[in-house]
């Protein structure tokens, strides 16, 4: 048997085979798995090396991906559209702010942050791979701010798919309230709960384990375990290193649900030229202790200014512990079947070391994050958010005589500007797709935080 690139196996070893259109529209493999592809494809000799528009990059590297099951022009209307949406010629320019010190712009996009880069491309694909069965499809998702206002950004106005976001009431930033409110698509609804993230993340898993819901048809979810979301951050990697003339870096990514920094990942095994792997994480440390001391062990969520960092179990971790043991879904089902147990696990030695021979982990408090902020502004008269900054403090540790060190920008500061004019003083320009939000009535809902309330807001919907 041949092993493709564009066929897809679960993490946890007991789910049938899947397409890309079934690994896509289903999220999470039915064993409680992730998907993964069965072999990486490999990048052309010079894909990484010369100077590439990113929307052939992309395709470069997302077509073996998806092998035959869209039709070919499915992937390059997702891509002219991506490319569309952006505000930068580049897409995701390279920046470098000190000698051998580069920055990775990642929120040029339609919602200021580096989510848009993955959610555009799935809003696309799934509509595609929709019309082939002619099915329709409602998704669910929860939201501390970011991915909610990407999804209503991307999946907004599309034909076969409804969208209900969970926001918790008063605990988004009014930006972010209103890139997800004012869209004016009736195919979108916002719910905002009496309560907070983790009360709208219980609800979305009630609703999408409604039996009487999942008659009515396909129910899924746009979080960051969803395939096609982690293949669409591969590019930007791609793109960064043609940036850099093919030169392998060194990349430091700020982490929460180790989607971004394992597609970094990812992108290495297609061959991206790398020196290695930094997670920079902030005080929701659970991916650097279980990297630095081998106990992967769940704490209560601590509030911090990088909020979409917020993390306490990052679901990609699975996707590493599956790749770094080797492809051994007895392992990795064994590890997460103890930690949603106990909450706690200690991983075997074996296994840890080959952890550490694909990422290392930093874990960033709030007080450095404020500093990194003003030593950009001082050092280089450069805002950024307080995700870079994570990024930003762990790469200012690297040695850069061995290569180059990327640090991944993932949100525009204007995004967060309360927080980074505190620290600063001055406010952060504001980005140009937050200054073009129009002044739209918002649509909401509010909602108490019981499963029933949820329901009967969605039978509304439907209604
Ligand atoms: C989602 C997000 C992150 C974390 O990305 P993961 O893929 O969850 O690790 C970092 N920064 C910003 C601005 C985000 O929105």
């Amino acid at each position: 048997m041949t092993l493709r690139p564009d066929r897809y196996v679960s993490t946890r070893g007991a789910a049938p085979i899947a397409d890309f259109a079934q690994a896509l529209l289903r999220g999470m493999a039915p064993d409680g798995g992730l998907y993964m592809p069965q072999a990486w494809p490999t990048l052309a000799a010079d894909a990484a090396r010369s100077a590439r528009a990113y929307g052939d990059i992309a395709r470069d590297v997302l077509a073996p991906f998806i092998g035959d099951a869209l039709p070919p022009a499915a992937l390059d209307a997702a891509i002219a559209r991506l490319v569309a949406g952006f505000d930068h010629p580049a897409v995701t320019p390279l920046v470098e702010v000190e000698d051998g010190l580069f920055v990775l712009e990642l929120f040029h996009g339609p919602t200021a942050a580096f989510k848009d880069l993955a959610m555009q491309l799935a809003a696309s694909l799934s509509d595609a791979a929709l019309a082939a069965s002619g099915e329709r499809l409602t998704l669910l998702t929860a939201t501390s701010g970011d991915t909610g206002a990407a999804a209503v950004a991307a999946f907004a106005g599309a034909e076969r798919i409804r969208l209900i976001v969970l926001h918790p009431l008063d605990r988004v930033s009014p930006v972010q309230r209103r890139q997800m409110t004012t869209c004016g698509a009736d195919n979108v609804l916002n719910l905002a709960v009496r309560g907070d993230f983790d009360d709208c993340q219980r609800l979305v898993k009630a609703l999408l384990a409604t039996e009487s819901l999942r008659q009515e048809g396909r129910l899924s979810s746009v979080n960051s375990i969803n395939w096609a979301r982690l293949a669409g951050q591969i590019p930007y990697y791609v793109s960064a290193a043609s940036q850099l003339g093919g030169r392998p870096a060194t990349w430091v990514v700020p982490t929460g649900n180790f989607g971004d920094a394992f597609a970094g990942i990812a992108a290495a095994r297609m061959g991206l030229p790398a020196l290695g792997f930094v997670a920079a994480v902030n005080a929701n440390d659970a991916l650097a202790r279980a990297i630095n001391d081998g106990v992967y062990e769940r704490r209560a969520a601590v509030q911090t200014a990088s909020v979409s960092m917020d993390v306490q179990a990052p679901s990609n971790f699975e996707r590493l512990v599956f790749e770094a043991s080797g492809r051994d879904a007895e392992t990795t089902r064994a590890v997460f079947e103890t930690f949603a147990r106990e909450g706690r696990v200690a991983l075997p030695d074996d296994l840890l070391a080959a952890l550490r021979g694909q990422v290392s982990a930093v874990s960033v408090n709030e007080a450095t994050t404020r500093g990194q902020i003003a030593r950009a502004h001082a050092d280089w008269g450069r805002i950024v958010c307080p995700h870079t900054a994570v990024a930003l403090a762990a790469a200012r540790m690297i040695d850069r005589s061995a290569g180059p060190v990327v640090a991944l920008s993932t949100a525009h500061p204007s995004k967060f500007g309360g927080f980074v004019s505190d620290v600063l003083g001055v406010e952060p320009q504001t980005a140009p797709v937050i200054r073009r939000l129009s002044d739209k009535p918002e649509r909401l809902t509010v909602i108490d935080a019981t499963e029933a309330a949820a329901l009967d807001a969605v039978r509304a919907f439907s209604a």
